[in-house]
């Protein structure tokens, strides 16, 4: 290492690919560096920042957006700048990354989803819980999807805490729906919503279910709803019942799941099912449009690992639906030039330094934090310690850099850069101004805020405010 790298005359260089909760960790916990000066730039493909808290938070759990506030105050720091509207891979590569700095962390989560890999997945009315709930959040990619809410079931597939969300939101009030940060197109939409009943496919036992306690309590907390689980379904084979003699969450869940099964419905005008053991094997469709899930009910086997999997017993059932939500876990987008690991979908590395795929080798100066590391699990604060890791793996590597000094770190020249590549790239002042905007029309409305959802309006709503202010 260059005697002087992490001085005052010579600070760390860092840069963050993507703004959200594992890249703003990330930024914490190299700021906290006793005796290390660094200077951290992000870019963020959308203009606003903050990623899931954003795009994935679901609109009616405000208490969690309020994280922002420590985000707020990392960006706040004078040796933190960002750079919105940019895209990695198209915008800048991470050739541009390497020349002008000394550590790239990549933090760009999981956009897309898992398939399922069965027949009808494609069909029109089968959304992945990615683009469904991008939709009702105010996903710039997901704002025009073609959501069908004209029928009387909607089926979620899957038993994890997005699954619980989407169940959450298709049978919520609107009246409180429309008192969240929702997308104004979604409230309009889910006003004229049909839907009186969603049914929630696990394909495992309740005792497998993925799902957190506060997340299933919320459901059986909804105004005018009736939570509806088949006493049958929650009695346990021999390996389930000693799972649940040792494991908390199993135990929480499964005494709310008792009491939904002991509950008598109330004739709410809504009703939500929950359905164990049974896997979708075909969506069915008429015209190209999805008309029923065909399933298979499941009994637990012991897999090879000694964990409980699902094996179909012979016994089918058609569920008749418009609308199927696939709720069936996140998954990584490879990155231009940067190793990929398609058996783990994620950005290949070892304990967060980015590594070659052949050899295995660690790539001296590129990282990995998040769902990206790790895969798509956890709640925002797991973030926290996962990108603290990687910051003490890219601490430990400083004596190992490359091409230091190189007289091309010089923090100015990305900025010529992108004055040539992306003029209109924003900056975190031009992101508060947004903020702003969004802000005082929740305000007018009673709303914590209310969401620009296009990147055209946002760059629009910004130049408008600039343009103001001289
Ligand atoms: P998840 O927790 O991994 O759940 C995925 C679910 O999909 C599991 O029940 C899984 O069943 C099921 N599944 C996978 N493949 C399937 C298939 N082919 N057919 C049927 N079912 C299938 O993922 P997630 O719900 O997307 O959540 C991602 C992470 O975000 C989680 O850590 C979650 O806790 C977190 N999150 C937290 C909150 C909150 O704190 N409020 C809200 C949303 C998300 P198996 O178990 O059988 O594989």
């Amino acid at each position: 290492m260059s005697q002087n790298l992490g001085t005052l005359e010579r600070p760390l260089q860092v840069a963050i690919v993507g703004a959200g909760p594992s890249g703003f960790y990330a930024a914490e916990a190299l700021l906290k560096q006793a005796n290390i000066v660094c200077r951290i730039d992000f870019f963020n493909r959308f203009p606003t920042p903050f990623g899931l808290i954003r795009e994935g938070v679901a609109p009616d759990h405000q208490s969690i957006k309020s994280v922002t506030r420590i985000y707020d105050r990392i960006a706040s720091n004078p040796n933190v700048r960002y750079f919105g509207n940019v895209t990695f891979g198209v915008d800048i590569n991470r050739d541009d990354l390497q020349q002008f700095y000394d550590q790239i962390i990549y933090a760009v989560g999981a956009q897309a989803d898992r398939r399922m890999g069965i027949a009808g997945e494609n069909l029109h009315g089968s959304l992945s819980a990615t683009a469904f709930v991008g939709w009702y959040n105010g996903h710039p990619d997901y704002r025009d999807l073609d959501v069908d809410l004209s029928h009387h079931r909607a089926v979620v597939i899957g038993n994890g805490n997005v699954a619980m969300d989407i169940a959450r939101i298709v049978s919520t009030p609107i009246e409180t729906l429309a008192k969240t940060d929702i997308a104004d197109y979604a409230i309009e939409q889910l006003r004229e919503s049909q839907i009186r009943e969603v049914v929630v496919l696990g394909r495992r036992g309740p005792v497998q279910a993925a799902f957190t306690y506060p997340e299933l309590k919320e459901l059986g907390e909804l105004d005018d709803v009736d939570v509806i689980v088949d006493p049958a379904d929650l009695e346990l084979d021999e390996h389930s019942a000693a799972v649940l003699a040792i494991d908390k969450t199993a135990q929480k869940n499964y005494q709310i799941l008792r009491e939904f099964a002991a509950a008598a419905p109330s004739g709410a005008s809504q009703r939500i099912y929950l359905r164990f053991l049974v896997s979708p094997k075909a969506i069915i469709g008429d015209n190209d449009r999805v008309t029923a899930v065909e399933t298979e009910h499941n009994s637990l086997v012991v897999d090879k690992n000694g964990g409980l999997r699902p094996q179909g017993t012979g016994s089918f059932e058609t569920i008749e639906t418009g609308l199927i939500l696939r709720s069936v876990g996140y998954r990584t987008v490879p990155l231009k030039g940067v190793p990929f690991d398609q058996r783990t979908n994620t950005i290949s590395n070892v304990l967060g330094r980015v590594t070659d795929l052949k050899s295995g080798d660690a790539f001296p100066g590129e990282y990995v934090v998040g769902w990206a590391k790790r895969g798509p699990s956890g709640v925002i604060g797991t973030n926290k310690p996962d990108s603290a890791a990687t910051v003490n793996a890219m601490i430990e590597d400083l004596s190992n850099l490359p091409g230091i000094p190189d007289p091309n770190r010089d923090p100015e020249r990305i900025v010529a850069l992108l004055r040539q590549r992306k003029p209109d790239f924003v900056t975190y002042d031009d992101w508060r101004s947004l903020d702003q905007y969004e802000l005082a029309r929740g305000a007018e409305q009673g709303r914590p805020r209310v969401k620009v959802t296009s990147v055209s309006e946002m760059l629009n709503v910004i130049r408008r405010n600039k343009a103001n202010e001289s």
